[in-house]
C-alpha cells in the first residue's frame, strides 16, 4: 500500500510579510551540503565561526553568544527562564503582540509582571518605565522589545536601558526583527540579555535564534537559588556544548544543515558590512514609503518610529483585506502580512528585511499592489 505521496516542491515567492524573509541561493546552497556529525570537529570549527559572527552582528564581545536550536520564541523563553526566578518581580514594556509573550514568560516562570503599556503603533514611553521603576523599587528585570514586529515601530532601546540599568535593574531586549535591519549595539548599550532569529534579517530559513548574555547576566544565572525549571534551555548544559575548549560536551544533536545557513547568512553579512546594511534597509524603506503615499496609502506609525524593515500601512477604505494578500499570493506569488492582534484587519505589515530589503522588491510589491487594487 503506497500513500501516492510526491516530493514536495515549493514554488518561488517573494516573501515581504513579517519573516520569514526571502533566503538567499547561497544560503540554501550551503544548507545542501553533505551532514556532518555534529561533534565532528570540523562543525565544531564552524560553530566557533557562528560565534564570532554573532558578536560581529550584535556588536558585542559577549562570551556567552551562540544560536539555540529552536525558533525567536525559544531564544526569549531561554533569557526568561534563565534569568527570571519564582517571586522576582519584573517590569515589561508591552506596546504590541510581542510584550504579552514577555508577560506569559514572566508568569511561567513563577515571576510577577508589572506591566507598562503603551498604544499599539507607538513606541515605549521611557517616562512611563521610569514611572514604574520608581514605582516599583523591588523590581530586579526589565524586558522589552526593540522592534515590535506586529505595529512596525521602533523603540529607543538604549535610554531603555539605562534607565533600568540606574534602577539596578537587568534587561532582556528582543531584537527578533531589528537585528541586521536597524542599528545595535549590545555591548554600547550595555543590554544584558538579548535574542533574535534567523529568519527576519538574517534571511536563513526559521528555527534558529542567535542570543547574547553579559557578564552581569551570566553571574545572576550562577547565582539562582533555584534550578532553572527548563532542561533543554538551561544555560549552564547548554554552554558545555557551545563553549568547546575542546571539552564540547553531548548536549542535543544541534540542526547541522540549519547552522550551515545561518553561518552563510552571517558571512554575507560579514561581507556587505553591518553599516551598509543598515542603510540599505533604510533606503529601501524611504523608497516604499513614496511609492505607497503617492498610491494614497498611509503609515499608521509617526515617522520618527517607523521601522524600515516592516512597514505597517493602513488598509485603504473599502478594501478586502484577505482578497488582496490572496491576489498577491496567487497571481504576483507575492506575500505581505496581514494585522495582528489589536490592529487585524486594519494593516498590512510589508517587509523589506535581509535579503527581501532590494530596490527589485521594493518595485515589484508598489506593480503588484497598483494592479490587484
Ligand atoms: C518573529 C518574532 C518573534 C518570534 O519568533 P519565532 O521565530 O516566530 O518564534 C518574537 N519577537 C518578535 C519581535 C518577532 O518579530
Amino acid at each position: 500500500m503506497t500513500l501516492g505521496i510526491t516530493s514536495f516542491h515549493a514554488p518561488k515567492r517573494t516573501l515581504m510579510g513579517p519573516g520569514p524573509s526571502d533566503v538567499s541561493d547561497r544560503v540554501l546552497k550551503a544548507m545542501a551540503r553533505p551532514t556532518l556529525g555534529h561533534l565532528d570537529p570540523l562543525f565544531v570549527g564552524m560553530m566557533d565561526e557562528i560565534k564570532q559572527l554573532l558578536q560581529y552582528a550584535f556588536q558585542t564581545q559577549n562570551e556567552l553568544t551562540f544560536a539555540v536550536s529552536a525558533p525567536g520564541s525559544a531564544g526569549m523563553e531561554c533569557c526568561f527562564v534563565n534569568l527570571v526566578e519564582p517571586g522576582d518581580v519584573i517590569i515589561v514594556c508591552q506596546n504590541g503582540v510581542f510584550g504579552g509573550r514577555m508577560r506569559e514568560n514572566v508568569e511561567r516562570c513563577g515571576g510577577t509582571a508589572v506591566m507598562v503599556q503603551d498604544d499599539w503603533g507607538c513606541a515605549v514611553d521611557p517616562s512611563k518605565l521610569e514611572h514604574a521603576l520608581n514605582a516599583h523599587p523591588e523590581a530586579v528585570l526589565v524586558a522589552f522589545v526593540h522592534a515590535e514586529t506586529s505595529t512596525g515601530v521602533q523603540s529607543d532601546a538604549k535610554t531603555l536601558v539605562s534607565l533600568a540599568h540606574a534602577h539596578d535593574c537587568l534587561t532582556i531586549v528582543d531584537t527578533v526583527t531589528s537585528l541586521v535591519g536597524t542599528p545595535l549595539y549590545v555591548d554600547d548599550w550595555g543590554i544584558d540579555a538579548i535574542y533574535s532569529g534567523s529568519q527576519k534579517c538574517l534571511s536563513a530559513p526559521p528555527g534558529l535564534s542567535p542570543v547574547s548574555f553579559n557578564q552581569r547576566a551570566a553571574d545572576k544565572i550562577r547565582n539562582r537559588k533555584t534550578k532553572i525549571q527548563s532542561w533543554f534551555l538551561d544555560l549552564n548544559l547548554v554552554m558545555g556544548y557551545w563553549a568547546g575548549d575542546g571539552k564540547r560536551a553531548y548536549h542535543h544533536t544541534a540542526p547541522v544543515n540549519s547552522l550551515y545557513g545561518l553561518h552563510e547568512s552571517l558571512v554575507m553579512v560579514q561581507e556587505e558590512g553591518l553599516e551598509a546594511a543598515w542603510t540599505r534597509h533604510r533606503d529601501n524603506h524611504l523608497a516604499l514609503q513614496k511609492g505607497l503615499e503617492n498610491m494614497g496609502i498611509h503609515f499608521v506609525v509617526d515617522q520618527q518610529y517607523r521601522l524600515p524593515q516592516l512597514n505597517a500601512v493602513a488598509i485603504p477604505n473599502g478594501v478586502d483585506d484577505a482578497a488582496v494578500r490572496h491576489r498577491l499570493l496567487v497571481d504576483f506569488n507575492l506575500e505581505i502580512g496581514s494585522g495582528l492582534g489589536a490592529l487585524a484587519g486594519k494593516v498590512w505589515r510589508i517587509g523589506l528585511m535581509g535579503h527581501a530589503s532590494h530596490p527589485r522588491n521594493v518595485d515589484y510589491c508598489l506593480d503588484a499592489l497598483k494592479a490587484v487594487l
